[in-house]
């Protein structure tokens, strides 16, 4: 599958990105060239310095700290990182978008990606004009398809996107298969580990500098539980991550998302608390609807939720928990996944009460 078996002194980052990129200047923001001297009198960025109208809370009259400095600092403490290596986006969809930009040519390069798995890799893609390819995963265990993977990578082929856990899926894709795919392919790989906290299984991320051609995406929005605010995590090369920092937007992180991210990253325990309860609730959602009789299979789950293939229309289900005020992810339409839902782990009392009524619709239909 390799265009020129790669080894990594052959690595070129500068040939991977599109010469538009490349030639770009970027913007230089007025926090970015004086940000460390805190006592000076601001008259540079046009803010307005007498403050808000939210008075006491007046310093959202500045913009934020664009590099999000103190941010990345918790997060490379969290993780074992060098803040050289991490990029953060409004959430991990303004990373993709990003890695498209860089390196994608419109109408020219190609993207592949093993459905079923997360939309924003073919959307994105598809807005930036790219050919995108989908080799679908192994009906049997929703692994990697390495012959029919090898059969469509060629010369443009720029970008491959994995997701392990895999959404919706829920499993691990084996880890050999993955190092796999990075270790050979001469493009970039992006692994999605955002669901990597509620799996056993080892990030990517902590080896980082073994793969100059590896980008893994994580997100404070799932384990962490901070979806509104949206912040996404890329961890890559200092290479890779300069390169987005030169063209993403100059303040994509609002003030407020950077100080309350920092506030959550400071509070592990109950990060770590929460953990643990969405873990054991996943077991004892899997042991409960594992015994309901119109459950043909819940699926393995290294994330926090669980695919449950149902022995008849799981549309019908999904209308009768939408009637009864539960709402769940119909996922039906999406290959490989024929009749089945996507089911998000609860608290203990939504859990319960969910379970409740699939029993109650299971025995409606039988009669
Ligand atoms: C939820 C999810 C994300 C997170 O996206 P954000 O934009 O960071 O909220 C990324 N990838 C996958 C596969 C997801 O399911």
């Amino acid at each position: 599958m390799n265009k020129n078996n790669n080894n990594y002194s052959d690595f070129n980052l500068y040939s991977l990105i599109r010469d538009n990129i490349l030639n770009v200047d970027p913007y230089i923001s007025a926090r970015i060239e004086h940000k460390k001297e805190k006592k000076s009198i601001f008259l540079d960025a046009n803010e307005n310095s007498f403050g808000s109208p939210l008075s006491f809370f007046n310093s959202y009259n500045r913009y934020p700290d664009p590099l999000q400095q103190e941010l990345k600092e918790k997060i490379s403490e969290l993780k074992n990182i060098s803040t050289s290596k991490i990029f953060l986006g409004n959430g991990s969809d303004e990373i993709i978008d990003l890695i498209y930009r860089i390196f994608s040519r419109p109408e020219i390069d190609n993207t592949i990606i093993f459905p079923p798995t997360y939309g924003m890799y073919e959307i994105s893609g598809k807005i930036h004009g790219a050919n995108v390819i989908k080799i679908n995963l192994t009906e049997e265990n929703y692994q990697l398809n390495f012959d029919e993977i090898k059969k469509v990578i060629n010369n443009n082929s720029k970008i491959i996107f994995i997701c392990s856990p895999n959404n919706p899926t829920g499993n691990d894709i084996k880890r050999n298969n993955i190092e796999k795919i990075i270790k050979k392919f001469t493009g970039i790989v992006v692994l999605d580990e955002a669901y990597i906290d509620f799996s056993e299984k080892k990030s990517f991320s902590i080896e980082i500098d073994k793969f100059p051609n590896l980008i893994v995406l994580q997100t404070l929005s799932k384990s962490w539980g901070l979806a509104g605010l949206r912040i996404g995590i890329a961890i890559a090369s200092a290479d890779i991550i300069h390169w987005m920092n030169k063209i993403k937007h100059p303040y994509n992180i609002s003030m407020v998302s950077q100080k309350i991210a920092i506030q959550a990253l400071e509070n592990r325990d109950l990060f770590f608390y929460h953990l643990k309860n969405i873990l054991s609730e996943r077991e004892y959602m899997k042991t409960c609807l594992s015994q309901i009789s119109t459950i043909k299979k819940v699926y393995p789950s290294s994330a926090n939720f669980l695919l449950v293939k149902i022995n008849f229309s799981s549309k019908n289900l999904y209308q009768y928990l939408v009637e009864k005020k539960v709402i769940v992810r119909e996922r039906s339409k999406i290959i490989l996944c024929n009749n089945c839902l996507r089911i998000t782990i609860g608290t203990h009392e939504e859990n319960e009460y969910l379970i409740e009524k699939i029993k109650e619709y299971s025995k409606k239909i039988k009669i």
